[in-house]
């Protein structure tokens, strides 16, 4: 399985702001967005430097694949996806993006980090529904229940996780029984409920270019 394996923090500060790609150290000081707040790479802290307008386009839609750790393809796959269905395209684009199941157990706070959720999901550490789902890209529907594994539960890195994201409390569209491990994907969450500096509108300007 193709994976993106260029540094997390890089990818932060390329994009100017935190991301949240490396679990507990991005809410200390010592991520690197807190360090060093400036592109990576020699010219990096040029100031001045002006994007092109492909360039402010590119950056947005690099953003939004980099914070759900989504590569090309399958971004350009779930964006047509996202056009295809009824609605609004670029509300649809984040919320298909949000039910992925790697994404639900990362909201569900059963890894640290959607990169963690991922690796628990490819190693048969969740169930959606009471049956095992290994594929990290499998679309949650709302109703559907998600859980971990007994030996996923009992392991220190999900009870640490879950600890975690308890403390910072979930989001609206999903309900967190910590005991169980469980988790209900309730609904699609609302575009208003998801962060504003993504920047869906972009998107759809890039590829209808
Ligand atoms: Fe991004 Fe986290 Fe690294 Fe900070 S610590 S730069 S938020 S990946």
């Amino acid at each position: 399985m193709a994976r993106n394996l260029d540094p997390k923090c890089r990818q932060c500060r390329r994009e100017g702001e935190k991301l949240f790609l490396k679990g507990e150290k991005c809410f200390t000081d010592k991520c690197a967005i807190e360090r060093r707040s400036y592109a990576p790479g020699q010219h990096g802290q040029k100031s001045g430097a002006r994007l092109s307008d492909y360039g402010v386009h590119l950056r947005a839609k690099q953003k939004i694949r980099r914070t759900y750790g989504v590569l090309e393809g399958q971004f350009r796959r779930t964006f047509f996806e996202a056009d295809r269905r009824k609605g609004q395209t670029g509300e649809n684009l984040l919320q298909l993006l949000e039910s992925r199941l790697d994404s639900v157990a990362y909201r569900m706070g059963f890894g640290a980090s959607r990169a963690e959720s991922r690796q628990i999901v490819r190693h048969n550490g969740v169930l959606v529904n009471g049956k095992r789902v290994n594929i990290p890209s499998y679309i949650v529907k709302a109703g559907d229940v998600v859980q971990l594994t007994d030996r996923s539960r009992l392991s220190l890195r999900c009870k640490a996780a879950l600890a975690a994201a308890e403390a910072r409390g979930f989001p609206e569209w999903i309900a967190v029984d910590i005991k169980e491990g469980k988790g209900t994907f309730k609904a699609m969450p609302q575009r208003s409920e998801l962060p504003a500096t993504l920047n869906e509108g972009l998107v759809i300007e890039l590829y209808s270019k």
